[in-house]
C-alpha cells in the first residue's frame, strides 16, 4: 500500500474536495445593505445587531434614532458617535467577492468625485447672505444639510454654496461658497458649523440631490482697470475707506455691540485689486449696514469694484448726515439656524 492509498489521506482528499467553499455558500445578495440595496461599503454593525453600510446609517440617522429594521432606539450609539467598521465582514467580502467589492469601490470613488465638483450641482444651503473673508456660524439640524455637511467634510472639499431663499425662486442668482472650518456635532446629531466665506458665485442652474439643493454656477471676478481709471478708483477707495472709519467711531450703542462681536473694520490692503472679490473690508461693511436684501445682492452681484464703492460712499454718506440706522441693524449675534 503506498501513501496514496492509505484510507486516512484519502478521506482526508476526499473531504477537502467537497468541503464547500464560503463563496459557494453565500451569494452577493447576502453581502448587500437593506438600505441601498447594494454591496456593503464600510459596514457598521449596530447594538441591536443589524449590519449597513456606514453612510446608509447616519443618513437614516439623520430622520430618526432607530435601528431601520428592527426599530430598537439607537439615541446611545448615535450620541457615542463611534461607528466602527465590521471587519470580518469586510474580510469575507474580500475573500469571497473581490471583483464586485472593486465595482462597489469604484462606484463610491466616482460619487465621490461628483460630490467635490465646485463648479457642476454644487451644494446649496438656502439659508441667508454671505459674504468673501466674513464668517458665517450655523446650526445645522434638518436631515439634509446634515447629509450636506457630513458630505462636505468625506469629500474633503469643506466647501458648499450659500444663498439666501428669494421668493419665486428656491434660492436666490447669486451666492457666496463658504469653507467649513471647525465642526462640532451635538449627541442628538445636530451640529454648529463655523465657516468663513470664500468667492461669490452666479447661478446658471439650479437642481436637486438626495433633497437638498444643487447649483451649476460660474464665479464672479471684480474687472480690473489700470492707468488713469485704476488712479481714480484709488481715489474712491481712500475716501470712501475713510467713510467707513468715521461710520465706526461715530457709531450708537447697536453699532459698538456689532463691532464688539464682530471686531474692527478691516484694514486696507495695498493692492485693491488683488483678489477677485475686491478688498475685505466692502464685504465686512456691506455685511453690518443696514440695508434692504434686494441692495445688499446688488452690491454684492456687481463686478465694477468702483460701482461698490460708489454705492458704498452714498450709503455712507448719508447716514453719516444723521440718517437714523440703528434700530435697522440686525442682530447678528444670532446663527443662521437650519
Ligand atoms: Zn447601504
Ligand atoms: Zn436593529
Amino acid at each position: 500500500m503506498g501513501e496514496e492509498t492509505s484510507p486516512d489521506t484519502a478521506a482526508a482528499k476526499f473531504s477537502h474536495r467537497h468541503q464547500p467553499e464560503l463563496k459557494d455558500l453565500l451569494s452577493v445578495s447576502d453581502l448587500e445593505c437593506s438600505l441601498c440595496i447594494r454591496m456593503f461599503f464600510e459596514p457598521v454593525t449596530t447594538p441591536c445587531g443589524h449590519t449597513f453600510c456606514k453612510e446608509c446609517l447616519e443618513r437614516s440617522l439623520d430622520h430618526r434614532p432607530n435601528c431601520p429594521l428592527c426599530k430598537q432606539s439607537l439615541r446611545e450609539y448615535l450620541k457615542a458617535g463611534k461607528y466602527n467598521p465590521t471587519l470580518l465582514l469586510m474580510e469575507i467580502m474580500a475573500a469571497t467577492f473581490p471583483a464586485q467589492l472593486a465595482d462597489r469601490k469604484r462606484v463610491h470613488e466616482a460619487e465621490m468625485a461628483e460630490l467635490s465638483n465646485l463648479s457642476k450641482n454644487i451644494p446649496i444651503f438656502v439659508c441667508t447672505m454671505s459674504f468673501p473673508g466674513i464668517p458665517c456660524p450655523l446650526h445645522v439640524f434638518e436631515p439634509r444639510y446634515r447629509l450636506m455637511m457630513r458630505r462636505c467634510q468625506e469629500t474633503g472639499t469643506k466647501m458648499f454654496g450659500m444663498c439666501m431663499y428669494e421668493n419665486g425662486k428656491s434660492f436666490a442668482d447669486y451666492g457666496c461658497m463658504l469653507e467649513i472650518q471647525r465642526m462640532e456635532f451635538l449627541p442628538d446629531g445636530r451640529s454648529l458649523v463655523d465657516t468663513i466665506g470664500r468667492r461669490r458665485f452666479r447661478v446658471l442652474r439650479r437642481g436637486h440631490r438626495d433633497g437638498y439643493n444643487t447649483a451649476d454656477i460660474e464665479y464672479l471676478e471684480d474687472e480690473k482697470v489700470e492707468g488713469e481709471e485704476l488712479a481714480e478708483l484709488q481715489r474712491l477707495h481712500e475716501c470712501t475707506y475713510q467713510q467707513a472709519q468715521q461710520f465706526c467711531e461715530h457709531g450708537d450703542a447697536t453699532l459698538r455691540q456689532i463691532l464688539l462681536h464682530r471686531g474692527p473694520l478691516p484694514e486696507k490692503e495695498e493692492d485693491i485689486q488683488a483678489t477677485k472679490d475686491g478688498p475685505a473690508w466692502c464685504w465686512w461693511l456691506i455685511s453690518i449696514l443696514p440695508l434692504d436684501p434686494s441692495d445688499q445682492l446688488r452690491l454684492f452681484a456687481t463686478t465694477s469694484l468702483r460701482a461698490r464703492l460708489t454705492q458704498l460712499k452714498h450709503i455712507l454718506t448719508g447716514i453719516l448726515q444723521g440718517r437714523e440706522y440703528g434700530h435697522h441693524l440686525a442682530d447678528l449675534s444670532t446663527r443662521g439656524r437650519i
